[in-house]
């Protein structure tokens, strides 16, 4: 790919994760190249290629079946993002910022060495030529790398405000590479962290999902708590999590669970590490919801989950093609622990998650009558236990605190 771009006379390298990983010995999720070309020329050297993105303008070219993302050199500091909102009334091909020294839009080309500047960390800012087998380095970044140190290119805080996201790509980088976090870094963070707010709810869902759902979610929940990042993008969870400090459980084990399938290969779905994500949160206020009005347990969750959801919504966007299915995951919940016309619900087409919901919930640590295991034998068609009697499931004497259970006895 840079080959081509050289024997047409422009500079071009490998640059960003691609050589970040292979320098520490990992295998690149995908090549990224910069380039002298500007977005035009690059389309003039590859017939298979396409310009993306409006405001960010990058040249995606085919090779074989991957698509390698070519981009120009940038001058100033600009996120490799394209800022949502309608930016039309700015000037086009410049730097613009909003009153918050949030960065909208970049198209300011430069040079290598500014390209590699605007970059969020040192590791990020490495550029390689695989034909000498040369890394250029303009910061500290082979240093860091080699160190294992996150390090924010240039002043963290201003690079924070300018974009707020950088806050969380370094949770992501430093749980996905067990790295630390440099010190005047993370003291920026404490700084910065309620800019989050700013950050459009639908980028945020993006972010989400590289955070926690790439198979290091378990780790990066970890650093996202202890630096104050969780609460900004899930701040009904937090609440409950501080309340019912058992309810972190539940969160790491669906996380935990989330990571080993990714790990082995197997599809992994946002509706349910969202349905667990935000489950303590729909269980207070279903415990509060009892509480005031009695309402049995199925009532309550029809209430309860739209506002959870709505509530979630404004911070990080839940599209409806996985909010549908994290709600039928939930309701589900009462008829599985009733057990009743079992042949009828295991028809269910989101049967299979609302069981793996149950087993989640009783590995970490809710009672629910045995429930998992009557419909892990009532699947295999081994010895089939016997239908739970009455109506509703006991109500648990050694109910824990927040669990949401037991207070329907309505019906
Ligand atoms: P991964 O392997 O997880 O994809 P990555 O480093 O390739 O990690 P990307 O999000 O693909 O991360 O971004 C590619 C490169 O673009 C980064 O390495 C970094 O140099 C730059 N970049 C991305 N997002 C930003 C940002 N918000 N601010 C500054 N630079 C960024
Ligand atoms: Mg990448």
């Amino acid at each position: 790919m840079h080959r081509e771009l050289r024997d047409a006379g422009h500079e071009a390298y490998l640059v960003g994760g691609c050589v970040r990983d292979l320098l520490l010995g990992y295998e690149p999720k995908d090549f990224d190249v910069s380039t002298s070309a500007r977005p035009e020329q690059i389309r003039a050297v590859f017939r298979r290629s396409r310009i993306v993105g409006r405001r960010f303008q990058i040249v995606h070219v085919r090779s074989g079946r991957e698509v390698i993302e070519v981009s120009t050199f940038r001058g100033h500091h600009s996120p490799d993002f394209e800022p949502d909102g309608d930016d039309d009334a700015l000037p086009h091909n410049a730097a613009a910022y909003a009153d918050s020294g949030m960065l909208l839009r970049d198209n300011v080309f430069g040079t290598v060495e500014e390209d590699a500047l605007r970059r969020d960390f040192t590791v990020n800012g490495l550029y390689y030529d695989p034909d000498s087998d040369t890394v250029l380095d303009f910061s500290t970044g082979v240093a860091d790398l080699e160190a294992r140190v996150l390090r924010v290119i240039g002043d963290p805080v201003t690079r924070f405000q300018e974009d707020p996201v950088r806050m969380l790509r370094a949770a992501r980088f430093a749980a996905k590479l067990d790295f630390t976090i440099a010190p005047a870094a993370l003291a920026a963070i404490a700084r910065c962290r309620d800019l989050l707010d700013q950050i459009p709810a639908a980028r945020l869902f993006d972010e989400v999902l590289k955070l926690l759902l790439t198979g290091r979610g378990e780790a990066t929940f970890a650093v996202l708590d202890e630096l104050g990042l969780f609460a900004p993008i899930f701040p009904e969870t937090a609440r409950a999590l501080a309340a019912v400090p058992e309810w972190r459980a539940m969160i790491v084990h669906a996380l935990d669970n989330s990571d080993e399938r990714i790990g082995l290969g197997k599809p992994v779905t946002p509706a349910f590490l969202y349905a667990a994500l935000l489950w303590p949160a729909l269980a207070r206020r279903m415990e509060a919801l009892a509480k005031h009005a009695q309402l049995p347990e199925l009532a309550a969750i029809s209430e309860a989950a739209p506002e959870v959801i709505a509530g979630q919504c404004r911070r990080t966007v839940i599209p409806r093609r996985f909010s549908t299915p994290m709600r039928e995951i939930w309701e589900l919940q009462q008829r599985l622990l009733t057990r009743r016309s079992p042949q009828k619900l295991a028809a269910h087409p989101r049967f299979r998650a609302a069981y793996d919901f149950v087993l989640l919930r009783e590995q970490s640590g809710e009672q629910l009558d045995g429930a998992g295991d009557w419909w892990t034998r009532f699947q295999t068609g081994e010895q089939m236990p016997a239908p739970v009697a009455g109506p509703r499931p006991r109500r648990r004497a050694r109910r824990r605190r927040g669990s949401g259970r037991g207070n329907a006895d309505g019906g």
